[in-house]
């Protein structure tokens, strides 16, 4: 057995519960005498599972009637469009940026609507958000788009601001499913699933039902949020595969007591990384400010950028994988989705004190 602690961005660790039944149910799924990927979409079996894996989800986030809940492809790179294209109805949208991928966001948008920068902590090295007083909404825009979570610069935002009637539009590829949320506060919810949620090829959307009705005319249906709710996701070919995988970890989220389970966790565990990083004399640093700092991602420099190659081949061969930092940042980042246990938490903690001992 040589499964290594997998500190990775993404995509990123599976609970090993989840990977043991896909490995058990892979020649025979659900006694179709074919595993997943070998099955119609449109079948009997196929269709039972997403219909409940939808349910989980609802339950897990306490989605009400309101929202539509989609399994679409594309990454999430693909909705920084495709969300303007539905919703933004030739109005402009207001982009809060606090990091990498709010900015990728934005530009992306920009391509097919109107975009304004409503606040941005770029200037600060996007090592904090920007002040609550600092932003300058639009009290028409067609939606306020945030990232609540920024992957590669590790800054959350813990609390959501007041957009009024404007609708909320949240990039959570890295948090959904974190903690629990007040869906009804939400327009619309997109998250890729490699990070916090199943394999590539999936993105999980959850939106109003009233802004489905915004997308114009001229749009291409594959390319509409309405058509794909009214089909319950199945327009055409799903990202069967990993539909199913995440089927699983909703239901593996739900055996581990739900999400305000997983919220107590996560948050312990990002406590005793923090704790470590702080206490450590300086050898390590975490420069975000603290109200703002991930639960998921936690980017830390080494005091001497010299010791980074050794850290991380160390690190490797003691079992613990994935660490190198984002290239835009540099350094190392642990991220500490669902799937990290507090005994892989405990585990780097020691190493890096270990590491500090040794090369302090
Ligand atoms: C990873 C990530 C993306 C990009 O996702 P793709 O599926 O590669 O397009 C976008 N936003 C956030 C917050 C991310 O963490």
């Amino acid at each position: 057995m040589t499964r290594a602690f997998n500190f990775s961005a993404g995509p990123a660790a599976l609970p090993d519960a989840v990977l043991e039944r896909v490995r058990d149910e892979m020649l025979d799924w659900n006694g179709t005498g074919a595993s997943v990927m070998e099955v119609s979409h449109r079948g009997a079996a196929f269709e039972a599972m997403a219909a409940q894996s939808e349910q989980d989800l609802r339950e897990l986030l306490g989605i009400g009637d309101d929202h539509a809940v989609l399994f679409l492809q594309g990454g999430a790179t693909q909705h920084f469009v495709q969300v303007p294209m539905n919703i933004a109805h030739g109005a402009s949208a207001d982009y809060v940026i606090t990091g990498h991928w709010g900015a990728r966001a934005a530009k992306l948008a920009s391509q097919v609507c109107s975009v304004r920068i409503a606040a941005s902590s770029a200037q600060g090295g996007f090592r904090g958000l920007p002040a609550a007083g600092d932003w300058q909404l639009d009290r028409n825009a067609a939606y306020v788009h945030i990232t609540p979570n920024e992957t590669i610069h590790g800054v959350e935002m813990h609390g959501l601001p007041d957009t009024g009637a404007v609708p909320i539009v949240a990039d959570m590829s890295s948090t959904l499913l974190s903690r629990p949320l007040d869906i009804s506060r939400y327009g619309l919810i997109y998250a890729c699933a490699q990070k916090n949620i199943g394999p590539s090829g999936l993105v999980l959307l959850i939106v109003r039902r009233d802004l489905l009705s915004r997308a114009p005319d001229s749009l291409p249906e594959i390319f509409r949020y309405d058509r794909h709710a009214a089909q319950r996701s199945l327009l055409n070919t799903p990202a069967t595969f990993s539909w199913y995988v995440s089927a699983l970890v909703f239901r593996w989220l739900r055996e581990q007591g739900g999400l305000q389970a997983m919220a107590q966790r996560n948050q312990a565990k990002a406590a005793a990384l923090y704790a470590a990083i702080d206490g450590s004399g300086g050898f390590y640093r975490n420069e975000v400010d603290p109200a703002a700092r991930s639960w998921m991602n936690v980017p830390f420099q080494l005091r001497d950028p010299g010791l980074d190659s050794t850290f991380l081949a160390e690190s490797a061969a003691a079992g613990l994988i994935g660490l190198k930092g984002h290239r835009v940042v540099g350094g190392m980042r642990a991220s500490l989705y669902n799937a990290m246990t507090m005994a892989g938490v405990g585990q780097l903690v020691d190493f890096m004190a270990d590491f500090a001992r040794r090369h302090g």
